[in-house]
């Protein structure tokens, strides 16, 4: 999902926000605080859940790892007049866990559109996540259990946007249930800025009965869907077809299983030429689109079918209007789809795509999938396997950033399928962090990686500086609107560029970084699996960086406390004061002025206010010079909430 990125937009917010700012209360989770009553920032950290079978001590899935596996055949037919979906499946459901189940919960997200739902309540019809007035929900035709070629009806609890399934038998480890359901709803046109239409264009998501996840961590994971906290979803194959209208074009999650008969001989021979090219090919152009070679009919319907493998979710979208670019990377496809009136802009999606699989494939984890499709319509930025959309944009580099944002998110939480609903900042943190290596590759010219970094470090301290901020571990469903972004992605990456410049060092970064990917690819990791990790594989102890910037969110402020200076025989001796005047702890930065017009620089780990988090002196002797003045993290590359104290000056 995109955060809001306009800089004039974030400043009118925060001063909103400041103006009804409480006064600073420490937010010193229970939590992280348990523990022989030692409240430093450096106490070992009790982190959730403790080392077990199904989770090391190293952060790695354990030898009795499991989770569940679910594999669907979806078929979806789209009454454009109605503006409605009538939809059926068979889905296999595996229970790889060591628990025998009596019922399962499934997913029942067109509930959120529905009268008197939670979403109605508590967020205004017009906002981004409201109902806008519109009137639907999900209605079950049938939901069947198939055992022995039978089918047995279920009995179905309503419980809103997730909906209990008791099992026609129970259903034991390692055993396969399969499922038969049909159900209908009528589209909203704002789906939460999930999914929606825009005029003859259907976005379509959060659309079939997903099974929700059950875990070792949590058991059912059945928290409502309210429109912040995305999603949480188990792994399997699919195979979709998605019937429409002829004239209709359909981009969807995976492969394309039936060219031949939704596409025309030029399109097939276009398609074969863009899998082989390093630069777009025009696969339906705006005029196939006004002579009609656009499609081989325009009368009926046509079923276009998918094949997708090991993804944890499946969406598609439909218009008779769109224009379709293709290109390649290492055998993969990397489309767009977009309206004519759309093209100033996306006519380099396409590329834009490209270049983002290519950089995310290098930099950290090759991507799994053989296609990456971006569509345009009203949804502002939103994130599924295989497809990512957008809406029109300002210019290329606005689309750009959405664009490079969504599909970067076939990283976390695609690929690496954490819980998005509790854990907001476990993919839209990680993503807005790996998007600042991906927006400087295409833009060098708007600033490097470093830059764009550091733009996001002053948007932290200002929240912290108007005491606006929140804890990035909080639910997402329990913040502020206002404040998902900034708290759940742009701090979320201040931290993860903190630890790589400051604190571990790029290698050790890195190292960890990737190796977290590589071992959670297709899993379910929690926090604690990625806090673990980063320790082990980059070789330091880190529960006072993960307390400060993750669960309890003290603030930063460095200062010169004192400064004392002797001179003889040509040696300056210095002594100096360094003061830690909040509860967060960072490295020292010193950059040391002199009279000869030399600098040096001097830099302490945050370890050495681990004795004494409030004061750290040091002494200096320098011969044949004297010094002018010393300046804390002058380049701003930490955080400092009082930046006034951070200076001294010789008299
Ligand atoms: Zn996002």
């Amino acid at each position: 999902m995109l955060q809001p990125r306009s800089a004039a937009a974030v400043v009118v917010l925060f001063s909103a926000l400041a103006a009804g700012a409480q006064q600073p209360t420490p937010q010193q989770t229970e939590a992280v605080r348990r523990g022989a009553g030692d409240t430093s920032i450096f106490a070992p950290l009790d982190l959730y859940p403790s080392p077990n079978v199904y989770r090391t001590g190293d952060g790695r899935p354990g030898a009795h790892y499991w989770q569940q596996r679910a594999d669907y055949d979806l078929h979806a037919t789209l009454d454009t007049a109605n503006k409605s979906l009538s939809a059926s499946m068979t889905m296999r459901y595996t229970n790889n866990s060591p628990d025998t189940l009596r019922f399962i919960w499934v997913q029942t997200e067109q509930n959120a559109f529905r009268p008197g739902s939670l979403n109605t309540l508590v967020f205004a019809p017009d906002s981004r996540f409201g109902s806008r007035s519109f009137v639907g929900g999900d209605v079950i035709d049938h939901f069947n259990q198939v055992v022995n070629g039978h089918a047995t009806p279920l009995k179905l609890r309503d419980n809103g946007t997730v909906t209990k399934v008791d099992l026609a038998e129970p259903l034991a480890p390692g055993k396969t249930a399969t499922f038969d359901a049909a159900w209908h709803f009528l589209i909203p046109e704002h789906g939460a800025d999930r999914m929606g239409r825009d005029g003859s264009l259907f976005e379509l998501a959060q659309w079939y009965p997903r099974v929700n996840v059950y875990d070792d961590v949590r058991g059912w994971n059945t928290e409502p869907y309210l429109g912040q906290g995305e999603f949480y979803l188990e792994y399997g194959d699919f195979n979709l077809s998605v019937t429409v209208p002829s004239g209709y074009i359909v981009a969807a999650t995976g492969t394309l299983a039936n060219p031949r008969e939704v596409l025309t001989p030029t399109e097939i021979s276009r398609l074969a030429k863009a899998a082989k090219s390093d630069t777009p090919v025009p696969i339906i152009t705006a005029s196939d689109l006004t002579s009609g070679a656009a499609r081989p009919r325009t009368t009926g319907t046509m079923t276009w079918r998918f094949k997708a493998h090991n993804v944890r979710d499946v969406a598609w979208a439909a218009s008779p209007e769109y224009q379709w670019d293709a290109s390649s990377w290492k055998g993969i496809l990397a489309q767009a789809y977009y309206r004519p009136s759309a093209a100033i802009n996306w006519d380099d999606a396409a590329d834009q795509a490209r270049m983002s699989i290519q950089e995310y494939s290098e930099r950290w984890f090759m991507y799994p999938y053989p296609q990456i499709t971006a569509v345009e319509g009203p949804i502002s930025g939103m994130e599924y396997p295989m497809l990512a959309m957008e809406t029109k944009s300002r210019d290329k580099p606005d689309l750009y950033n959405v664009v490079t944002h969504e599909i970067g998110h076939n990283w976390f939480p695609m690929i690496v399928g954490s819980n998005e609903r509790v854990q907001f900042w476990q993919d839209e943190g990680f993503n807005t962090f790996i998007n600042t290596f991906s927006e400087a590759r295409r833009y060098p010219q708007n600033g490097n990686q470093m830059q764009r970094a550091a733009e996001e470090r002053a948007q932290v301290e200002q929240t912290q500086k108007l005491n606006i901020d929140v804890p990035i571990i909080t639910n997402p469903d329990r913040i502020d609107p206002r404040k998902l972004g900034f708290t759940e992605y742009v701090k979320t990456s201040v931290g993860l560029q903190l630890l790589r410049q400051e604190i571990m060092g790029p290698a050790a970064f890195d190292d960890a970084f990737k190796e977290y990917t590589r071992r959670w690819a297709f899993k379910h990791p929690t926090p604690t699996d990625f806090f673990r990790t980063m320790e082990s594989v980059g070789g330091q102890r880190l529960d006072w960086f993960w307390r400060e910037w993750f669960f309890e969110d003290p603030h930063f402020d460095q200062a010169i406390e004192s400064v004392q200076t002797a001179d003889s025989s040509g040696v300056q001796h210095v002594r100096v004061v360094y003061g830690n005047r909040a509860r967060g702890v960072l490295p020292i930065r010193a950059h040391f002025t002199f009279s000869d017009g030399t600098t040096q620089d001097f830099e302490y780990p945050a370890l050495v206010w681990s004795t004494n988090s409030v004061r750290y002196v040091r002494e200096y002797d320098f011969t044949g010079k004297t010094v002018k003045r010393i300046d804390l993290d002058p380049d701003r590359r930490l955080v400092d909430v009082d930046r006034t104290n951070n200076s001294w000056m010789a008299q």
